[in-house]
């Protein structure tokens, strides 16, 4: 429990900080970026890797701030009734364009009947698209990423299997922190994002994984009405449960 008053307290430092500087930031960013690619047009074509470089780490730059800022607005968000096989649905072009690139495949199993949630569709599509995408990238070019959904009881569950690296045990326990990441040009900002989604869709995320086998993000919604239950509350402050 004193874990998860330290992140809280940490998570509402990490807000203040952020509410301030982040859309200071985001302006000259925005300059800076249609200056650099006024200048590419403009130069010699053996300059483009140059500036390809520039405006890709100008991108980067643009995707921490906003993980950040999405981070510390740990606000309440507007929910709407909505199907979560909806929100797969939309989101499958943009997945499969990324996994096609990779040359990896998406299957996507979906329950016979789900019931409605309350979400926040641009939260849930970011989460979605998070996990998906540290799936694809712990996988090599033979690589399936399986995206499935349980209608069970009092929840609604959410699996992201991927066939990758795996995870070691030591590291499990980590995912969750804000800018941890094993990535040389990682933000470490997602899974934090997603387990701050998941505070606010009164719901739960936990992993399991091999090595050398894949990893298993799994997404439990509550369904209205039903309150989280014990057990799994439980299983939730103890961390990260493993294979
Ligand atoms: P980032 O992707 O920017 O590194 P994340 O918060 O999304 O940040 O993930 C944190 C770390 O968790 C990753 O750097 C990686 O080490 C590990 N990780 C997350 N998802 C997976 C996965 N599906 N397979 C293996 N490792 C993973
Ligand atoms: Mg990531």
């Amino acid at each position: 429990l004193k874990d998860e008053v330290d992140k809280m307290e940490r998570l509402s430092l990490v807000g203040q900080m952020a509410a301030s500087i982040t859309h200071e930031i985001r302006n000259p960013m925005a300059v800076i970026r249609g200056f650099v690619q006024l200048l590419n047009e403009r130069s010699p074509k053996e300059h483009q890797s140059y500036f390809h470089i520039i405006l890709q780490e100008l991108d980067r730059a643009n995707a921490i701030i906003n993980d950040f800022l999405s981070l510390a607005q740990n606000r309440i968000v507007e929910k709407n009734i909505t199907s979560l096989h909806e929100v797969l649905e939309d989101l499958m072009p943009l997945l499969s364009a990324d996994a096609n690139m990779r040359g990896q495949m998406i299957e996507l199993k979906l329950a016979d009947v789900i019931d409605p949630l309350e979400l926040n569709v641009k939260e849930i599509k970011q989460l979605v698209l998070n996990l998906a995408r540290n799936g694809m990238e712990a996988m090599d070019d033979k690589g399936v990423l399986r995206i499935e959904t349980k209608n069970l009881a009092d929840a609604v569950e959410l699996r992201v299997t991927d066939n990758g690296v795996g995870i070691p045990p030591e590291k499990l326990e980590r995912l969750f922190e804000p800018f941890y990441t094993t990535k040389a040009n990682g933000t470490g900002l997602g899974l934090a994002l997603c387990l701050s989604i998941m505070e606010r869709h009164n719901g739960r995320i936990r992993v399991e994984s091999k090595i050398g086998e894949g990893t298993t993000f799994i997404v439990s919604f509550s369904k209205p009405g039903h309150a989280i239950s014990e057990t799994a509350a439980a299983k939730y402050r103890n961390g990260a449960g493993s294979a």
